[in-house]
């Protein structure tokens, strides 16, 4: 697998770890040589050059590797790993990139994982290596037959609702295995179930159940995850049925917390996707939020 990195990315990376560095002076020197290269491009590449080497010098790439030896499926599955500079915190995950170019070729050869990320991050010692190790797993999980990802439609709010949903399931179980590995603590378990316990209608009882079926039991696929996020409701037959006061008549999942009453604004909202929904209509707090949370009623 080759690992590349935009040059930008290295450069500020390079840079906010020098700062304060007893390196610093060298690093000074070997850059201000190059100030005095006339010609522009020239002195361009010989910055790149000098911010590669300085990159690996300080050891910035380190705990990438480290992290690689533990989910060697993607060494053998994808042929680039590459690096660039996200805009923002919220935007930094690793995707997989399949493209659709030379299907002749093996797959390998077609499939690169871009990891955004911000330059900081590759100074911030253990916070790196658990963003490393959460978005690695969760790319080995796709590339894993046995889990065996499939990409599901989005077309309505019930499957905004569903992919949500889904995705925390997932997220549950990825927390699951970093925490039986030692790289996650009972701080993040807890949040974990917070966020679980806030997407799924479940009674305390339940939710505990099911929480920990997930986050403990070590095998779980996308079939398995995507039934429950779907289906909920049949994972608890045999339970007290009479738990749920009705379902959602938007999303139809099964509910405890039905809302019935709206703000006009909201009303307008979801008349847009719903036509004939009137006030008195009952449906569930994620709806409600879901609606609430966008802007204008287009
Ligand atoms: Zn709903």
């Amino acid at each position: 697998m080759k690992i590349e990195y935009q040059p930008q990315l290295v450069e500020e990376a390079v840079l906010r770890k020098i700062s304060g560095n007893p390196e610093g002076k060298q690093f000074r020197k070997e850059r201000d040589k190059i100030y005095e290269i006339d010609d522009k491009e020239t002195r361009e590449s010989d910055f790149v050059k000098l911010n590669q080497n300085w990159f690996q010098r300080l050891g910035l790439a380190n705990a990438i590797f480290e992290v690689l030896k533990n989910f060697p499926i993607l060494e053998t599955s994808v042929a680039r790993l590459v690096f660039f500079k996200s805009s923002s915190p919220k935007k930094q995950s690793a995707e997989l990139f399949v493209s659709k170019e030379g299907l002749n070729v093996n797959v390998k050869e077609r499939q690169s994982i871009l990891v955004s990320i911000l330059p900081e991050l590759f100074c911030e010692g253990e916070k790196f290596l658990k963003f490393l190790r959460f978005e690695f797993l969760h790319i080995a999980d796709i590339l894993d037959l046995d889990f065996g990802y499939k990409l599901e439609p989005q077309k309505d709010v019930y499957d905004y609702l569903f992919q949500q949903r889904y995705t925390i399931l997932w997220n549950t179980t990825i927390n699951g295995r970093l925490y039986a590995k030692g790289w996650a603590f009972e701080q993040e378990r807890a949040q974990n179930y917070l966020i679980f316990k806030e997407a799924f209608p479940l009674e305390d009882s339940d939710a505990k159940k099911f929480f920990n079926y997930f986050f403990f039991g070590n095998s779980h696929n996308h079939d398995e995850l995507s039934l429950f996020a779907k289906k909920t409701e049949n994972w608890i037959v045999g339970s007290k049925q009479q738990t749920h006061k009705g379902k959602c008549k938007l999303c139809s999942f099964p509910t405890f917390k039905l809302i019935s009453e709206f703000p006009e604004s909201l009303l307008g909202k979801i008349r847009k996707d719903f036509e004939d929904f009137e006030q008195g209509t009952q449906i569930c707090q994620q709806c409600f939020d879901l609606y609430d949370s966008r802007n204008t009623v287009n």
